[in-house]
């Protein structure tokens, strides 16, 4: 547990072990015009540390806006998201960004990488906002030897100065799982990581996120509409009409 979590009690009411990252009563609702969208209508579920979930359902079922407020990329109408049984959506925006930079890692289906940077440097992307331009001066080396080694362990060991359009899909997402895990999180939250690809190569994303867990422990959420992919995963959970059962 970071430091900067020790700070905060671990809320009383909960009796249950914590999960590694959990979601109590989740609700969430968009509004357009006169008409209420209740997107999430109750989501209660853990991911425990170690372990691999998919969520599954129905494209707008919600899995996107579940994973995004999980990732605190967005907020909640009512209800908690805790990090080691600490609550962590309701921490002041600073703190937020500072998880999102260290304990929360994030994949996305359009792999979102930063079109005028080389794949190394979109993977030290996170490590230079995270320091100030000294400190930065200081551990650049050691941050971009770390990037290396990500990026070679992914096959792209002759791709670190490409652009992103040098690139093909496959090595795009890569280079975004890298980004997700220079900063050592506790728990990556991918939204359809392989939906952009072709079959052949969303297997071997799938196979490097597989390996992630099963070699490196490393907490996965994985969001998928594909019945196929989710059997990949330890445990399959299903987001239906707003609420979350196992599947
Ligand atoms: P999924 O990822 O399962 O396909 P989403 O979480 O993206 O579903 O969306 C769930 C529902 O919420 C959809 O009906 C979608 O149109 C709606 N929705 C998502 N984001 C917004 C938004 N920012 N404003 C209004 N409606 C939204
Ligand atoms: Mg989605």
């Amino acid at each position: 547990m970071s430091s900067a979590l020790l700070e905060r009690p671990a809320p009383a009411a909960t009796t249950a072990p914590p999960g590694l990252l959990q979601v109590h009563d989740l609700r969430k609702r968009y509004r357009s015009g006169d008409r209420t969208l209740e997107v999430l209508r109750g989501v209660d579920f853990a991911v425990a540390p170690g372990e691999f979930v998919a969520i599954v359902g129905q494209s707008g079922s919600g899995k996107s806006t579940l994973l995004h407020l999980m990732g605190l990329l967005d907020g909640a109408d009512d209800g908690t998201i805790s990090l080691d049984g600490v609550r962590i959506d309701d921490l002041p925006a600073a703190r937020r960004d500072r998880l999102r930079n260290t304990a929360l890692g994030m994949v996305f289906q359009a792999y979102h990488l930063l079109p005028e940077l080389d794949a190394l440097e979109n993977v030290l992307a996170p490590l230079m906002v995270r320091h100030g331009v000294l400190e930065w001066l200081r551990l650049r080396g050691r941050a971009r030897a770390q990037a290396r080694e990500l990026l070679e362990r992914f096959g792209l060991g002759g791709r670190l100065h490409h652009k992103p359009r040098q690139l093909s899909g496959g090595e795009m997402q890569r280079v975004a799982i890298a980004r997700a895990l220079v900063t050592r999180p506790r728990v990556l939250l991918a939204d359809e990581p392989t939906g952009n690809l072709d079959e052949a190569t969303g297997a071997e994303i799938l196979d490097t996120l597989c390996d992630l867990n099963r070699q490196d422990g490393l907490s996965i959420v994985l969001v998928t509409h594909d019945a196929a992919i989710a059997r990949r995963a330890d445990r399959i959970v299903r987001l239906a009409a707003g609420r979350v059962e196992d599947a």
